[in-house]
């Protein structure tokens, strides 16, 4: 497919994507669009003009400031939908190309928190990541817990404090343990970033119902990159024996386009072997993971931006599918714009390592920034930026990116 829209091809947002978002920008009350290179598209202009016709939508459903009544309508027609406006932007003489307002440039609009998110899940499926934890808090020679080969292990998260990227982070404070003497209360000094993937729920589910595993993605709408931030000091002192809370709670950080299990699907990869075999309602067909690269870095205020890991999702033990299979194998219902994180994904070697904890090795080995200075965890004023995207046969297909500067603590 050609587009139109020049220099798109080599961007995230080739129009192999389209992914969906909601933007406001001068003149422009919060809307849904798509990402088109380094625009937005409009979606009320393009329905204005008459692209949408034959699907009998509203045209007030494009002036709604979240996704989750669009994602509400069902794949028949958001799929319906991508692939109207994939047509529309490889034809030349689209009637698109009439409006003079179609287009804003990303430069110009700012991105707001593209779906109201109801329920917040994290999951823990990098085996990588796990065993990295399990051998430095618990036991080297038996890192991983022995539920954790059996089921995608998760926990309940916080919704209310998920936030769209570019938000400013507060250092979170609250109470943690020295190794000698009582609990203190202050600012964290371990906060770290997760590298995550998130995936949006796309279907309601009836309290009792479980989604089987091979019809899981027809309830996945589409993905986003997800930094849960953590505050490590914070994190060890509460956990025991209920799991995370205040030192996860405090925020999390999310792209602002959602990119479909559609766009993706030409970037689908076999999962890494799972031994030993799973239960039934766990056991999938076909290709279920993703290979999308992953990238985090670190800019001090006022410096350069410095890598310090490079990751992928297709290195996920636990796969989508069988986070959701398992998520409502209890009855657990499950609602349009529900968030499941995939826990952090590090890969095999120390520089493709998604959190501080493991690629300072809990302090014991600090990261030299280009500017000099080190960091076992993340200072006041740094940003911390997360990329990800998917090549292949020279089609790109990416996330952006998400961003979140730490401020100090309130
Ligand atoms: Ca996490």
């Amino acid at each position: 497919m050609n587009c139109w829209i020049e220099g798109s091809a080599d961007t995230d947002f080739s129009i192999y994507n389209i992914p969906f978002g909601i933007f406001s920008a001068e003149g422009y009350s919060k809307r849904i669009g798509i990402a088109i290179g380094d625009q937005i598209m409009d979606l009320k202009v393009a329905a204005i003009l008459g692209i949408f016709d034959e699907m009998n939508l509203s045209v007030t459903l494009w002036e709604e400031d979240t996704l989750n009544k669009f994602i509400s309508l069902g794949k028949k027609v958001t799929s319906r939908v991508r692939w109207i406006i994939q047509k529309e932007l490889s034809d030349d003489n689209s009637i698109l190309r009439t409006s003079d307002q179609l287009l804003i440039p990303m430069a110009d609009a700012q991105m707001h928190m593209p779906v109201h998110v109801g329920d917040y899940t994290d999951f823990y499926s990098s085996i990588e990541h796990a065993t990295n934890l399990g051998k430095m808090f618990r036991d080297p020679d038996n890192a991983l817990l022995p539920n954790w080969r059996h089921l995608p292990v998760g926990y309940h998260g916080r919704a209310s404090s998920i936030v769209v990227s570019g938000t400013d982070i507060h250092r979170p404070k609250g109470q943690t343990k020295p190794p000698e003497g009582n609990p203190v209360f202050g600012p964290t000094k371990r906060l770290d970033f997760e590298l995550e993937m998130g995936f949006i729920v796309g279907k309601n589910t009836n309290l009792g119902d479980s989604i089987p595993v091979n019809d899981a993605e027809d309830y996945i709408f589409g993905m986003v990159i997800f930094n849960d931030w953590s505050a490590r000091d914070i994190q060890k002192w509460e956990y025991v024996p209920l799991g995370p809370f205040l030192g996860k709670s405090f925020a999390s950080s999310i792209s602002p386009w959602v990119v479909t299990l559609d766009a993706l699907d030409s970037y689908r990869v076999p999962s890494p072997k799972q031994e030993p075999t799973v239960l039934p309602y766990l056991q999938y067909n076909g290709d279920r993971n993703f290979d999308i690269a992953l990238e985090v870095s670190i800019t001090p205020e006022g410096g350069n931006e410095n890598v310090v890991s490079r990751s992928n999702f297709k290195y996920m033990y636990w796969n989508m599918s069988q986070q959701l299979a398992h998520h409502t194998v209890n009855g657990c219902n499950v609602n349009v714009g529900d968030m499941m994180a995939s826990g952090t994904i590090s890969g095999k070697d120390e520089n493709s390592y998604g959190s501080m904890l493991e690629i300072a090795s809990a302090g014991k080995n600090p990261l030299t920034l280009d500017d000099g200075s080190t960091r076992v965890f993340i200072n006041d004023g740094d940003t911390v930026t997360m990329r990800a995207s998917s090549i292949k046969d020279g089609h790109r297909v990416g996330f952006g990116e998400v961003t979140g500067k730490v401020l100090p603590a309130k």
